[in-house]
């Protein structure tokens, strides 16, 4: 099974989905198991989880120099898809970027995930590293999620980059692909923007998963927006509650989305942690309701390796 093969075996349904991400070095897979389980109950139709490429930190050496370190803080995303995949038998959707890989090491990624029986990826441009203003493919990388959607549906039609290879079986890697109801930040205006999402589709993405939003309006006027300029994939939308004190100015700010007023204006009043999560997780119930009458695909959580809230908000509303 596949994602796209599950939502159209449920038309008509709203499933439930859910994002991780892998800890950071140092902890065990118990740390994933811990936070998957409370919401293994609620039957999710497939769990995501991210990709995170190096950093760079500058480590003070003698002599008053300054080393230049790669570090990866947060490694293991196909190996976290394939324990899940194997210990809850739950498809898994590991995220797969241009950044940081070259062609041939995204065509060797995508080989791994067909061994281990990982038929599904959402694929992505990546952000730029934290150290650079701009997002830099590598030298012989993609520069968007559209080219790599192009040669993982490449790979789909049994072509590899070594055109000597004889005989070549398929892979059968069900795609997926990001959307912004309130616009990449990086796009010069809303329309282009979904230009460039149709490009992708048509390259061979077969649904969207949308970055968190949290007012609904924006998601449905970003899919009759989507519909109009020709896409007609699955648009599934992801949403993440506020359950801290930093998430509200640290969400608006990471991932440029707004709060609506009467949203903000009741955090604004929050003094404790407690506070905001009860106002967070009211708010996204109240979303996930109005999503869910309205028929959506699927809705998406993004946990950030936290399921209490969530499964508040699941057990409410599924
Ligand atoms: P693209 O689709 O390449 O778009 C990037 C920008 O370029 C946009 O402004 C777009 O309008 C424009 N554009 C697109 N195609 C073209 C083209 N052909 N020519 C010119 N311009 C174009 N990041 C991670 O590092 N790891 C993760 O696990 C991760 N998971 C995510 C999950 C979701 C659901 C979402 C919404 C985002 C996630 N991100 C993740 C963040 C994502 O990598 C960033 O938002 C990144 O800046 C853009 O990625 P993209 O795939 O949307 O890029």
């Amino acid at each position: 099974m596949n994602v796209i093969k599950t939502l159209e075996a449920n038309k008509g349904k709203t499933l439930f989905s859910f994002e991780i991400l892998p800890p950071l070095k140092g902890k065990n897979i118990k740390y994933i198991y811990d936070a998957i389980d409370p919401l293994m109950e609620f039957n999710p139709s497939f769990i995501n989880v991210t990709y995170h490429r190096e950093e760079y930190v500058y480590k003070k050496r003698e002599k008053g120099f300054l080393e230049k370190i790669s570090i990866r803080k947060r490694p293991g995303t196909v190996g976290i898809c394939a324990a899940i995949q194997n210990k809850y038998g739950v498809i898994t959707v590991p995220h797969l970027t241009c950044g940081g890989f070259s062609m041939e090491e995204t065509e060797n990624a995508l080989i791994d995930l067909n061994f281990l029986g990982i038929n599904n990826i959402l694929a992505l441009r990546g952000d730029p590293v934290k150290t650079e203003l701009s997002f830099e493919p590598e030298s012989d990388g993609h520069e968007h999620a559209e080219d790599l959607v192009r040669q993982a549906a490449q790979m789909n039609q049994g072509n590899f980059l070594d055109e000597e290879i004889k005989n070549p079986e398929p892979t059968t890697f069900c795609i997926g692909v990001a959307g912004y109801p309130e616009k990449h930040y990086e796009a010069m205006n809303p329309n282009q923007d979904i230009q460039f999402l149709k490009q992708k589709i048509d390259a061979g993405a077969h649904y969207v998963v949308t970055q968190m939003f949290f007012d609904n309006k924006k998601y449905f006027d970003f899919v009759d927006n989507c519909r109009a300029a020709g896409i007609t994939v699955p648009i599934i939308p992801g949403i993440k509650p506020i359950t801290t004190l930093k998430h509200i100015a640290f969400i608006p700010k990471t991932f440029h989305v707004d709060l609506p007023d009467e949203f903000a204006n009741a955090l604004l009043v929050c003094k404790t942690n407690q506070e905001v999560a009860k106002v967070g997780v009211d708010w996204m119930i109240k979303q996930s309701k109005e999503l869910k009458a309205a028929k959506v695909p699927c809705i998406h959580y993004y946990t950030m390796g936290k399921s209490t809230h969530v499964t508040e908000i699941v057990k409410a509303v599924f």
